[in-house]
């Protein structure tokens, strides 16, 4: 008889791999954090398991990869509402990131990764960037490792900023930069549920020797990297007046553009650029609740995924977004395309799901481990329960997951092969009702 420290029992299972197989009545057995069975439930087999679930009415799927986060923006949840994205910055998220407290950032990443853990993500990516307290890094990270989720912390950069009034005290060297990412990745190397990675933060805070120095790092040490990326007209209107081109051109000439590249946003690209990027394998971190509330625009994902980039999902930090909710986020990311397009066609539910799973576990680099459910495949599966009124009926599990889905629907969690979440509760032992009264005697002490 095989032996499994879980078993998920009577789930229907939506692999998400290539061809779309459901599986109406299965089985999973992990062991050691993988996915060692996966099929049909069979009247005669019959296996042990330390702990098992019956998942009798509910769909097993691999968890959402959220391609980005800022966390500590999670206790500015409303401030600087209904203003645009360098009035935002300067207003509420800088002066916020200036001061923020090891107490705050661990209240704030406490907030991110359970919210996120809620509503399916088992994989969060954090984009850092604050004062350069090096401590406040080691806090945010400690405290995703102790939420049990899949991290990658991406410690970035600002080597410059005057003209757009970025603190002084977020402006480092590269060098400096580069010592800290070694820090991290040497100090966390032995956490297989995290990497560390880095990059330039945004076009009007990285220099020419920025971009270059950090490329020639990453490129030597395989550390992939990130930035935001033409989240606004700003990017452009910058580089040019620097650089005379624009900023995909600029960062081509340097070689910055590779497989080994997250760019988020991507609001304002053209043909020829889609294409580009296309060519030079680079991954896409799709954020349209933030570009919906800061005005920014609507990205071209369409266009982008006809022109084979790999797209994936990010939520952005809570202060552009509000949440970090990625069922939230995938709702949006159907609807945008259909109505920007005048196309119902332009985006499907289908197209959705997989830029929440496989498309974040490809733009990390981890799709091999991670982003559908395969014998083999890390463990990292969330159940959803469509018996609440919002969803009920349930025609179709894909469209129900993307349209008529909430937090609400997620019943438990799953990452490397632990329950981290199930039924309201949290595994690391947070109360919610407990988390908000410190968060909220946090901000009343200010
Ligand atoms: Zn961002």
């Amino acid at each position: 008889m095989r032996d499994y420290d879980l078993v998920i029992e009577n789930a229907a299972i939506l692999t998400m791999v290539a061809d779309g197989t459901i599986i109406k009545n299965g089985i999973i057995g992990v062991k050691d954090g993988l996915i060692s069975l996966l099929g049909e439930q069979t009247a005669n087999l019959c296996c042990q398991a330390k702990k098992r679930i019956d998942a009798q009415g509910m769909l097993a799927l691999p968890g959402f990869v959220n391609t980005h986060v800022h966390c500590f923006q999670s206790l500015l949840k409303g401030l600087g509402a209904d203003r645009p994205l360098i009035d935002w910055l300067n207003s509420s998220v800088q002066p916020f990131g200036v001061r923020v407290t090891h107490r705050q950032q661990e209240l704030a990443a406490l907030v991110a990764c359970l919210e996120a853990i809620r509503s399916g993500c088992t994989t969060l990516c954090e984009f850092f960037y604050t004062n350069q307290d090096p401590e406040l890094a080691d806090v945010c990270i400690e405290t995703m490792q102790k939420t049990g989720i899949r991290s990658v912390m991406m410690r970035t950069f600002q080597d410059y900023g005057e003209e757009y009034n970025v603190p002084d005290c977020y402006v480092e060297p590269v060098e400096k930069a580069i010592e800290e990412v070694e820090r991290l990745r040497k100090k966390y190397s032995s956490d297989d549920m995290l990497s560390i990675w880095t990059g330039p933060d945004v076009t009007w805070a990285t220099t020419r020797k920025g971009y270059k120095t950090i490329l020639e790092y990453c490129l030597d040490r395989k550390v992939r990297y990130t930035m935001h990326l033409n989240e606004s007209r700003e990017d452009n209107d910058m580089c040019r007046r620097h650089y005379g081109k624009s900023i995909v051109d600029l960062l081509d000439e340097i070689g910055f553009l590779t497989d080994q590249f997250l760019a988020v946003h991507c609001v304002y690209l053209t043909q020829s650029e889609i294409e580009l990027l296309a060519e030079r394998g680079v991954s896409i971190s799709h954020n349209p609740a933030a570009n919906l509330y800061l005005g920014s625009g609507i990205a071209p994902v369409p266009e982008c995924l006809r022109a084979g980039i790999n797209v994936s999902l990010g939520t952005d930090g809570a202060a552009s977004n509000n949440t970090t909710d990625m069922l939230d986020t995938m709702r949006l990311a159907a609807l945008i395309h259909k109505g920007a397009c005048r196309d119902a066609t332009a985006m499907s539910a289908e197209k959705v799901v997989r830029m929440a799973t496989l498309g974040g576990a490809k733009a990390l680099g981890i799709e091999k481990t991670v982003g559908t459910l395969e014998v083999g495949k890390k463990a990292d599966i969330i159940l959803f329960d469509p018996a609440k009124i919002r969803s009920v009926p349930m025609h179709d599990p894909i469209a129900t997951l993307v349209y008529s889905a909430s937090a609400e629907n997620i019943d438990t969690t799953i990452v490397n092969g632990e329950v981290v979440y199930s039924k309201g509760v949290f595994s690391c032992g947070i109360d919610e009702e407990q988390l908000y009264h410190q968060v909220m005697s946090e901000l009343e002490e200010q």
